[in-house]
Order: structure tokens, then sequence, then C-alpha cells
């Protein structure tokens, strides 16, 4: 199958051309000027006019949590519904945490997420590890991930009891990862010193899930955030801190870069476009936790200036949908019974065009960087994703930067009953999505199919990194 895309402009991290892009089965083939002219383009079955819109690397989220099992339930989109909902949002690849429990191998982790995603996924498909044990068997699993192509391990300083790993733990898998070429992903607040004001709050009757917000003091998330670096930097790992969401945090990741540590960041739009308050109005709270959690509304202009200085790479979502109406219900009386994480995986592409683009924050360039290319470059997939050229994979999307809509569930296609944006106008959309070649959205119709999607072996990304 050859397709080519005319008279659209092409948007890449480090510049935009009025080009066609020729598809050729399920890599680009060209990427040029009056391309239908020309002998390279015999033999193509269809023409997509993209006249007056964008045409971008299909967007790469890196933090998705489809099926995650939290407290007693299980985030609610699958594979399937998730990467489906995904691709309406204009990504076109997902990187999804396996999950290593407590006593279990990683090998069990990882297996039973290559089960989850294995043909349900819709679209391209990667694996960070999560690890929860650190121990002799698990440390020698990881090199054998790496070879397999899942390059990184997620440790938590948060969660005691669940997730979390003391610093010694920390420490041991760094300097592994230091050795296989990995590179260690840190969610880092202090969940020993949060469990403490957690516990004083609810003792006072304050059980609302707006506390559940107070409580995760930002200092707390700052503290995490430059031990884990000084960690890793003794460790000699690259670190990349996941959805940082404060300014106390953002102040040492910048001043890890300042002094030429090998130390990245990502945020996600619910700490850009929401903030503390929307935690408030009673239960209705409980839509909008997860860890960290919402902040102070005078973050957000830190966290823009973060993603236009590089100090932040990369916007993720930390997609892990629960329905409001039984899940997130868990937590009635309690807050820190509440499941935590937010839907997101389809709005973040318009979300960031809207808010970053549109509102004059970033660049085209820099919004198709921070969605698409960082993530790829960061995450072992350069060359294959994140870019529109010649010999990457065709996971492109004819994007319309003019097209007004209204974020709604009544029209998203996330498995959850709620949007966290309830009625938010976005200007930009995706018009027509494909995946290695393959039309899988055209202007709001899915042509996809369950299973199309593959798993990514990705490469270490310590050669761009250093
Ligand atoms: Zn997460």
């Amino acid at each position: 199958m050859r397709t080519l895309i005319t008279n659209g402009t092409v948007v890449n991290a480090d510049g935009s051309t009025q080009a066609d892009v020729l598809v050729d089965k399920e890599t680009i083939a060209a990427v040029g000027r009056g391309l239908a002219g020309l002998d390279l383009a015999a033999g193509v079955e269809r023409t997509i006019d993209a006249t007056g819109k964008y045409v971008i690397p299909g967007a790469i989220d890196v933090h998705t949590h489809m099926e995650l099992p939290f407290g007693g339930t299980f985030a609610k989109d699958t594979f399937e519904t998730g990467t489906r909902a995904a691709a309406f949002g204009g990504t076109t690849t997902i990187i999804d945490f396996a999950v290593q429990s407590k006593g279990k191998s990683l090998r069990e982790g990882l297996d039973a997420w290559h089960a989850k995603a294995e043909g349900n996924a819709t679209t391209d498909y990667g694996f960070h590890m999560i690890m929860s044990d650190v121990n002799e068997a698990t440390l020698a699993e990881m090199d054998t991930l790496v070879a397999e192509g899942v390059t990184d391990f997620k440790l938590f300083t948060a969660y005691p009891g669940v997730f979390y790993s003391d610093d010694g733990a920390i420490f041991r898998a760094m300097q592994q990862t230091a050795r296989n070429g990995g590179t260690i992903l840190m969610h880092a607040e202090n969940g020993m010193a949060i469990d403490v004001v957690a516990e004083q709050l609810v003792a006072a009757g304050k059980t609302d899930p707006y506390y559940h917000g107070v409580a995760r003091y930002p200092i707390f998330e700052g503290e995490a955030t430059n031990r884990v670096i000084r960690l890793a930097e003794a460790a000699g790992v690259p670190v990349y801190i996941v959805h940082l969401s404060a300014r106390d945090a953002l102040e040492e990741v910048r001043a890890a870069r300042d002094r030429g540590s090998m130390a990245y960041a990502e945020t996600c739009p619910q700490y850009l476009f929401l903030s503390l308050e929307d935690m408030g109005g009673g239960f209705n709270g409980a839509k909008f936790v997860c860890s960290p959690p919402l902040r102070p509304a005078d973050h957000q202009a830190d966290l823009w200036r973060g993603l236009v200085k590089d100090d932040l790479q990369v916007v993720s979502t930390d997609h892990c949908p629960f329905d409001f109406h039984d899940q997130k219900q868990l937590g009635v009386g309690d807050f820190r019974k509440v499941p935590n994480g937010l839907p997101g995986v389809e709005d973040r592409v318009d979300l960031m065009h809207d808010g970053g683009v549109v509102g004059g924050h970033l660049t085209k360039e820099r919004w198709v960087e921070v969605v698409s290319a960082a993530p790829a470059r960061l995450f072992g997939l350069a060359g294959v994703k994140g870019v529109v050229a010649a010999g990457a994979d065709a996971d492109l999307v004819v994007y319309d930067p003019a097209r007004k809509h209204k974020i709604s569930a009544k029209s998203h296609h996330m498995n959850v009953d709620y949007s966290i944006y309830e009625g938010r106008s976005v200007t930009g959309g995706s018009d027509v999505v494909l995946s290695r070649g393959r039309v899988i959205v055209e202007n709001g119709e899915w042509k996809g199919e369950r299973g199309w999607g593959r798993f990514l072996r990705r490469k270490t990304a310590r050669e761009y990194l250093t």
C-alpha cells in the first residue's frame, strides 16, 4: 500500500516545511515538494490532501497504566480501548508500565503485561518495568530485560508497603542500570512523610479527597527529587523524574542539569491545566485524585517555563482511569482509599496544542518535540518514531490546527465515565491518523484493528543522553 499525503506543513522538532509525505507499506519513503509528479510516487493508491493542515509524527505517550491493579481494583482501559482512545487523540505509541508484584520475578510481571497487550493493542507499544523488590535475582533480571528491549526501570520513594523502595534498594538498582545501559525512572515524593501528614489529617476528620492534595506537600516532592538525582549522580546513571508536578521539584531538576547531571523530567497536562482548587467540592474531588496531586495554581507558570527552557523535556499523561461512579467511591470517608489515577491519554496532544501553541508558550515545533520527538529520543525509539523523515515508521497525524472542539466524557473514547476537562474548549484536532502506514482514524471514525499494534524492542537511550 502506497499513500501520499500532499500539501501539508510537515512539523518536526527541528523545523517545519511545506512538503508531501510518501508512505510505502509501513514506513515513510520520502518527504519533499511535488512528489506527486515524480516516478518515485508511482503506484500510489491513496492520496490524502493536507492543505492547511500540519503533518506531524504520531505522538508518543511514555507514561500510561492500562489495566493497572491499584487499591483492590483495576484501571479501566485495556490495551485495546486505551490505544484506540490514544489514537483518536493523535497518539500512536504508548510505553506502559509492567509491574513486578512483591515477591514475584520481573519476568512474571513482564509476561503478564505482554499477555495484556499482545493481540489487543491497536497501536505500537513498549514497556517500562516497575520494580517492587530489589534483590540479587531481580538485579540479574534487569540485564536480561534491557537485552529484550525493556530498557528502563521505575522505582518509588512513595507508597510505603506497596511500591516503595528505600534508598539502598534504589541505589543498587541504579548501579546495575549504570552497567547495563538503561535508564532509571523515579516517582519522587517522600512517601514516609506524606503518610504521617495523611494520618494526622484523617484523625482530625479531614477525610475529603481535597486533603489528598494537602497531605502531599510540594516540598516532599522537592526533597525526594533532589535525593534520587543525587543518588543517580553517585551511581553514574541517567535518571528521569516521572510526572513532575511542583516548582520545588523543578528547581532540583534545573539545578542538577545546570551542574551537568544526566537528569530528565516529564510533566503532565493535569499539572499544567488543573489545580488543587479542582479537588474541592466534597467527594467530587475524587475525580482528580492522582499522585503527585494537583498543585496550587501558581505552580503552573513555573512548569510552562520549565518546558520552554527544556528543564522539562516531555509531556506524558500518567493515564490511569477509574470510574467515578464505582471505583473512586472506594475512598468515601477516607481520601487515602481513593484509587490514584486520572484519564488523559486521548486529550494530551490537543491540550498541549491549545494551551501551548495557541496559548503562546510553545512553538509548534516545540509542541511536537515534547509530545513526540523527545519521548522517542529519551526512550530508545529515535529514527523509528517521533519524526517525519524517510526511513521512519509511518506513524503520522494530519492535524488541523484550527478545528475547535469541546472535551467531554460524552464524546471521548476512553473507557471511563468522566472527563477531568469536561466542557473545556480546545483548538486543534487530529483529522487522519496513521499507524505504520495504515489509516486507523479518519475524521472521527475508527478504521483501526485490535491486535495491529506491535511490541517495540527499544534501544538503550544512553547514546542520546550523554
Ligand atoms: Zn504513573
